[in-house]
């Protein structure tokens, strides 16, 4: 059975009164909760991961840098993410890979870096609106599937999310026929390049505009095993739906 995971990525958003919302994600899991993932701004996780204490919550953070330490100004290491008591990382999410210019080299590097320091990386890929447009999403996708992922892949240190770009914060969702042929492929890849064993249990998250109204219908396709959340992470009063939908 692969295991089932719902992430909150908060993004640049929140401050330690924002916490408070994680408090309440508490009293709203279901009792056969999914495992939920929560990845507050930088300053946040190590006070999160203390709010997180005695629960099934675990926390990540939303990037690392590539080496383990050095001058490297502002950047973070996946071991000072670590020693914040974080157990994922995402890594390669579409915001990063636009705005700081990340290659699928660097995203891999970085999910290196972040199993060196025993985090779970959350490795994101995702077309364009222009490649939906242009009908190459699966050819978008191949490639960023054989140069994000490193060969040393395994279904405990990585889950894989994919979200199309013009579905983050759009509130448009693909259908959900789209929704199963793309998060088919990406099995289907992952099962020629390390074999059914390994890609059987790697969890394929489907992110972009998941809302309480839509998780359900999202949920329906066999391979989505969960989901990376972006606004509807912030209140536990969506989050806690969206969960329960899993
Ligand atoms: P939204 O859920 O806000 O569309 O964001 C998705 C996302 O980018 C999560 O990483």
């Amino acid at each position: 059975m692969r295991r089932k995971l719902a992430a909150g990525n908060w993004k640049m958003n929140g401050t330690a009164a924002s916490l408070a919302e994680l408090e309440a994600l508490k009293s709203l899991l279901p009792a056969d909760t999914p495992d939920v993932v929560i990845c507050p701004p930088a300053p946040l996780l190590f006070r999160a991961t203390q709010a997180a204490k005695g629960t099934s919550i675990r926390i990540g953070a939303q990037d690392c840098h590539m080496q383990a330490s050095g001058a490297f100004t502002g950047d973070i290491s996946a071991d000072m993410i670590a020693d914040t008591g974080a157990t994922y990382v995402i890594v390669g999410h579409s915001e990063r890979r636009e705005a700081h210019e990340e290659r699928d080299r660097d995203v891999r590097k970085k999910a290196k870096s972040a199993w060196a320091a025993d985090l779970t990386a959350i490795i994101c890929i995702g077309e364009t609106l222009e490649d939906h447009e242009a009908n190459n999403t699966l050819d978008i996708i191949a490639g960023q599937l054989a140069g994000s992922l490193p060969g040393e892949m395994t279904p405990t240190n990585t889950v894989i999310a994919y979200e199309p770009i013009w579905a983050i914060g759009t509130g448009k969702v693909p259908t959900l026929d789209q929704i199963v042929e793309v998060h088919d492929f990406i099995r289907e890849r992952i099962t020629t390049r390390y074999g059914a064993p390994v890609a059987e249990l790697i969890p394929l998250l489907y992110g972009g505009s998941v809302k309480p109204d839509n998780a359900a219908m999202i949920f329906q396709a066999e391979n989505v095993d969960g989901a990376l959340v972006g606004g509807a992470s912030l209140k536990a009063a969506d989050f806690g739906p969206i969960i329960s939908a899993l």
